[in-house]
């Protein structure tokens, strides 16, 4: 406060000190009530305006649309597709309506609904996802897609990298930090990305039904992952690796971060299945009834209770805060010769467009396609292991394509792709 006794004046509004309630020093300048008041005004009005233009670009597309943009891209799996869609609409109009009260409803009638006393101090609490499933059955394709369709910054985590702090090994800031690189720096938009983290059941406490081979507790790693999954200001060190005192950090509200986990959670079903068989015994259910081969796992799988997963290794806590769990699949043959050739960039079509660059048309027989579908299978890698029996199939003929100019076509049959035979060019006719 201007304490002295020589006549100062507000560098703002030109008032005396006698003039106003209070005046404010800086070096140099002076700044009164009535200016501090009209300057937060200010502010406060910038800010709401920011907050509501962050709003409008968040876009909320419906949960039949981000089912049929998912569709696009991801072959089968039907069921998580559609409880995905409706999770993240809802995640995100809750995100939209914490920016700017009053957007997340549709219509007059909604706002009427919601000012009933019943639902007026009702919050919709955050609700992260638990993808089950298989390796190569789509989990990361999945929240790398939704991200894609809701236009928010992504990155992808690995679990059993993941240390609690003290130990060597990855600081769980550091999943944030990748967040907010993914985002250029930009916190705003890195606060409603999403994280989708790998491997999640590799974290499970040790216990009968697990094997893990870790220092560390992986009851700890899920302590840690704790908090930020449930929403905290946490504070990342922008050069990643370990915290330090002298350190400064980033602030970043994990709050309307969506968090996808998945894991294969390999054993599972035998404790569902322990669990549902006392249950369902001498109801007339068979449950190892011999079936199309996948399917009964799925149809277990299904079954998840969040009791099983605590059975499994993870702690209670951990799967109060992954409300929406939901289950992949194993691809079947015949969905893996649809992740080959349908998805808008799928596999056979960039081989097709490779080959086109060349003035060469390439064409993969029916019988081709099943073979390798086959052969990716047998790897027990789901669709993981299609590009790895492509590449190297392709290898040789891509090798040789570009030096010659008399090729017109290339035919991929099943014998080719069980080496039996090279495949069939067609030649051009050179006048
Ligand atoms: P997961 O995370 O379940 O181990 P990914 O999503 O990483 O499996 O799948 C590996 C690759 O296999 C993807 O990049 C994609 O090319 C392909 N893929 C897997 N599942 C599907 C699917 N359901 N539809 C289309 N492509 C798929």
């Amino acid at each position: 406060m201007s304490s002295s006794k020589q006549i100062t004046f507000c560098s703002f509004c030109g008032k005396s000190h006698s003039d106003v309630k209070k005046l404010v020093a800086g070096p140099n300048v002076f700044i009164c009530n009535n200016c501090i008041a009209v300057c937060q005004e200010i502010l406060q009005r910038e800010l709401a305006e920011e907050r509501a233009e962050k709003a409008f670009q968040l876009k909320v597309p419906k949960p039949w649309d981000i089912k049929a943009e998912l569709d696009r891209y991801v072959v089968g799996q039907e069921s998580v597709k559609r409880a995905l869609s409706v999770a993240v609409h809802n995640h995100y109009k809750r995100v939209r309506e914490s920016m700017e009260p009053g957007s997340g409803f549709s219509g007059e009638r909604s706002l009427a609904m919601l000012n009933d006393e019943y639902l007026k101090d009702v919050q919709i609490e955050k609700s992260n996802i638990l993808l089950l499933g298989p390796t190569g059955s789509g989990k990361t394709l999945l929240a790398r897609t939704l991200a894609e369709i809701l236009d928010v910054p992504f990155s992808i985590a690995d679990a059993t990298t993941l240390t609690e702090a003290g130990y060597v090994g990855e600081d769980v800031e550091n999943i944030i930090l990748r967040l907010l690189q993914a985002a250029d720096y930009d916190i705003n938009r890195a606060e409603i990305g999403i994280i989708y983290i790998d491997e999640i059941d590799k974290i499970g406490r040790r216990t009968e039904n697990v094997s893990i081979t870790r220092d560390v507790s992986g009851e700890g790693v899920q302590q840690a992952l704790l908090k930020i999954l449930e929403g905290t200001v946490t504070n990342v060190p922008p050069q990643g690796g370990r915290k330090h005192p002298h350190q400064e950090y980033i602030q970043v509200n994990t709050e309307n971060i969506l968090f996808i986990c998945g894991g294969a959670f390999v054993g599972l079903d035998r404790l569902i299945r322990k669990r549902v068989g006392k249950k369902v015994a001498g109801f007339g259910a068979n449950l190892s009834a011999p079936s199309i081969a996948g399917s009964e796992e799925d149809n277990i799988l299904s079954m998840v209770e969040p009791e099983d997963l605590i059975q499994f290794g993870m702690i209670p806590e951990f799967i109060g805060r992954l409300p929406v769990v939901s289950h992949l699949n194993q691809l079947q043959e015949q969905e893996l010769v649809r992740v080959l050739t349908e998805p808008r960039n799928s596999m056979v079509k960039q081989f097709i467009k490779l080959f086109a660059m060349e003035g060469v048309q390439l064409e993969f027989k029916k019988d081709a396609l099943a073979a390798i579908a086959r052969r990716a299978m047998e790897k027990g890698t789901g669709a993981r292991a299609l590009r790895s029996l492509l590449e190297t199939m392709m290898r040789d003929i891509m090798f040789d394509l570009p030096s010659r100019d008399d090729v017109e076509a290339c035919v991929i049959t099943r014998a080719v792709v069980e080496g039996k035979r090279p495949p069939t060019f067609r030649k051009r006719n050179i006048a």
